[in-house]
């Protein structure tokens, strides 16, 4: 089936996104381009509206998108549901993975390739998952327990990887997978995207910190504020952040709200004081 054979990544083209969540804007006008096969970093401070972008391209309802397009190989990924854009080879790893008690790693599996058009027979899938879970340095027990339920926060990042490693997208939205991960398992994580970013499949990795950033490699880093790209550029982005944070990037105002619990009106205060 044509639909299944297509493999190679494809360009995921975003214009003037504006995104409300229960009547609120968190995304104003956000611009963004990630070309086929390229790697691309979305950073910025807490609060900035990373996780929003995530959830509107992935299809979750919650996100209502008010104005601007968001297109994957040219189709129109906002008039798809969110099955549908999986269908696509549209993969969200999820900053906070939900537990399904249940349903185990095994199962869930199955089920999701099986939903994607995706099955292979039984002795195949085994061998592939078990090829995928020692490649991340996942226990095998965790075939058998339900997905997700009493995981560390770092085996929960482990579990969404090897779901992108099972599935196989051609557009991974990493969204802060490399949060709650130690040394060595972030560089297994990194390792493990690594495997199969390229020809077939772009990576818009989000995070907050520039580290992950050193194993993965971006082609491109775009700074997110106020639900707004501020600016883009090369590797060396990442590098100015980790040694400067990001105020020279933002101002002073917003960069001291993004990283502490101080009010706004705290914040300005002290400015202004
Ligand atoms: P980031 O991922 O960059 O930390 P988010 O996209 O999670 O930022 O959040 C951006 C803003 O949108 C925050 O002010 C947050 O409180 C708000 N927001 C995000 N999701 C929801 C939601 N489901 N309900 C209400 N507010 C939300
Ligand atoms: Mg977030």
């Amino acid at each position: 089936m044509p639909e299944n054979s297509v493999t190679a990544a494809a360009d995921l083209v975003v214009r003037g996104l504006t995104v409300s969540v229960e009547d609120k804007e968190i995304l104003r006008g956000v611009d963004l381009s990630v070309p086929a096969g390229e790697i691309h970093a979305l950073m910025g401070p807490n609060g900035s509206g990373k996780s929003t972008l995530a959830y509107t391209l992935s299809g979750h309802p919650k996100y209502t998108v008010t104005a601007g397009s968001a297109t994957f190989g040219g189709e129109d990924l906002l008039a798809l549901p969110a099955d549908a854009r999986a269908r696509l080879g549209v993969f969200l790893c999820f900053q906070y993975p939900t537990a399904i008690p249940g349903v185990t790693t095994v199962n869930f599996m199955r089920a999701a390739l099986r939903a994607q058009g995706k099955e292979m027979p039984a002795r195949e899938f085994i061998r592939r998952l078990n090829e995928e879970m020692a490649a991340l340095k996942i226990d095998e027990s965790f075939r058998a327990r339900y997905i997700n339920d009493g995981f560390s926060g770092g085996e929960k990042k482990r579990a969404e990887v090897l779901q992108m490693a099972m599935l196989r997208p051609r557009l991974s939205i990493l969204d802060e997978t490399d949060s709650g991960l130690d040394v060595d398992a972030l560089r297994t994580v990194a390792n493990g995207v690594n495997r199969l970013a390229g020809p077939d499949m772009s990576v818009l990795v989000i995070t907050h910190y520039p580290r992950i950033l050193e194993y993965l490699k971006p082609d491109r880093v775009h700074v997110l504020n106020q639900g707004r790209i501020v600016t883009s550029g090369g590797p060396e982005l990442a590098r100015q952040i980790e040694s400067q944070g990001y105020e020279p990037i933002i101002g002073p105002v917003a960069a001291q709200t993004a990283h502490s619990h101080t009010s706004l009106t705290g914040v300005v205060a002290e400015a202004q004081a």
